[in-house]
């Protein structure tokens, strides 16, 4: 197989790989992207509608509960709570809001110190050191964060667990001026608990489409890669291929030795043994003669004959090549000129002992074989082919049909 050939099917198949990687890559940004952006829009909306109802409530409340929340004196109004009104206000505050999810609620006075909770055991502590309730008491902005609690304590006293809240501070005004501010706390678990099942299944059909889509445009891309590498293949075997004898040409055969000197080259370093190649050429006896006898189609066809007769006689490994007109060229890995004497001796039965029949009349046909070696990585391949030459032309001479080497 030629080198260039592998490269272009590694080529091929690493470009199908890169794309499928950066399928899933771009799979995996893709429903990222989308769930992070899609959760943030739809956490918002909770927030946004958490705070609504925290200001509704609040506004509601303190409506409600002015008159008890709020003390008014020379030096203005202030939010604080009498001991004999907290009873009244906190079971009044419970019933109000049962029906509305709030777990918790706080009313803090302008000195950020707590007057009523839902939670008694924190009235009267002042949340000092916090940001944003300094900053809703300085200009009543209002105020969300959703946060998740691992444990809550409802307005039964149960216990809860991992329960996402949204923390509200709303500011309480008496004529226009800021004198405190609720902290109300909404329970916005059910709801944030549909938009996470919704945005999985979404996410989900997302995944789907993608996978779809990108198995939709893999498929084909394989197929015409798959055809493409066998096309070229094809063609590769074609540009090496003899047509008339179906062996290597002769450009090939010049590749595969040149392969083979430098694989001997790389060897010498790892091998203690002497490593060799042989090579044989082969000169079909007479041919003109045949030609003139039976015609140029007739010679085509004793050639073809011949190539399978030889081919056959060789080992998988070994390369067999058309040289020329009725020329052939062998070049044995690892074999040294003995052995190489050898499969010519066998060429040369294999060519001579069966007749070749040309429409139906047996024609006699032998060939003479030159054979060489090279044990030296380092040698120009055209000595040692010329070295197999000779020993052809010595074999022609002693009376053909026979084999000669030249060492
Ligand atoms: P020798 O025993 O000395 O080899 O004699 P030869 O006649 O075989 O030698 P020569 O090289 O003089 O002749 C080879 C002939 O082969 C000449 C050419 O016309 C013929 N030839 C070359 N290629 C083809 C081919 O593809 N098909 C056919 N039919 N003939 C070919
Ligand atoms: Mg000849
Ligand atoms: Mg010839």
């Amino acid at each position: 197989m030629d080198d260039s050939k592998d490269l272009q099917e590694a080529g091929h198949r690493g470009l199908l790989k890169r794309f499928a990687i950066l399928s899933a890559v771009s799979v995996v940004a893709i429903l990222l992207l989308v769930g992070v952006g899609v959760h943030a829009i739809y956490r918002n909306q909770v927030i946004e509608a958490a705070q609504g109802n925290a200001v509704a409530v609040a506004q509601a409340l303190f409506a409600q509960e002015k008159r008890v929340l709020v003390q008014t004196s020379a030096a203005g109004n202030r939010i604080a709570l009498s001991q004999d009104d907290f009873t009244g206000l906190d079971q009044r505050m419970r019933a109000f809001l049962a029906p509305f999810g709030i777990v918790k609620i706080k009313v803090y006075d302008g000195g950020s110190k707590v007057a009523y909770s839902t939670d008694a055991s924190i009235i009267g502590q002042v949340d000092a050191n916090n940001p944003k309730l300094e900053r809703v008491l300085r200009t009543g902005e209002l105020d969300s964060k959703l946060v998740k609690k691992e444990k809550v304590a409802d307005l039964h006293g149960k216990d809860r667990f991992l329960v996402d809240v949204v923390e509200t501070y709303v500011p309480v005004r008496v004529g226009g001026e800021i004198v405190g501010s609720f902290e109300v706390y909404l329970d916005v678990s059910p709801a944030y608990e549909r938009i996470i099942v919704a945005l999985q299944l979404s996410l989900a059909v997302l995944l789907s489409v993608l996978v779809l889509v990108f198995t939709a445009l893999y498929v084909p891309m394989r197929q015409g890669t798959l055809g493409l590498e066998r096309v070229q293949k094809r063609l590769a075997e074609l540009a090496a291929t003899d047509l008339l004898t179906g062996l290597f040409n002769r450009r090939h055969l010049f590749t595969r030795i040149g392969e083979e000197y430098r694989r001997m080259a790389r060897d010498r370093r790892s091998v203690t043994r002497v490593d060799r190649i042989g090579f044989i050429m082969a000169d079909i006896d007479h041919f003109k003669s045949i030609n003139d006898s039976h015609g140029h189609l007739g010679g085509d066809e004793v050639l073809r004959q011949a190539s399978n007769r030889l081919k056959a006689s060789l080992r998988a490994y070994d390369v067999i090549g058309r040289y020329g007109g009725e020329e052939f060229l062998v070049m044995l890995p690892h074999t040294g000129i003995e052995a190489a004497k050898a499969v010519a001796e066998r060429m040369r039965l294999a060519i001579r002992e069966t007749p070749i029949y040309l429409d139906g009349k047996a024609l006699q046909v032998t060939a003479s074989f030159g054979v060489s070696e090279s044990s030296d990585a380092d040698e120009d391949e055209e000595k040692a082919l010329q070295r197999a030459d000779e020993g052809m032309y010595r074999a022609k001479e002693g009376g053909r049909d026979r084999v000669a080497s030249v060492a």
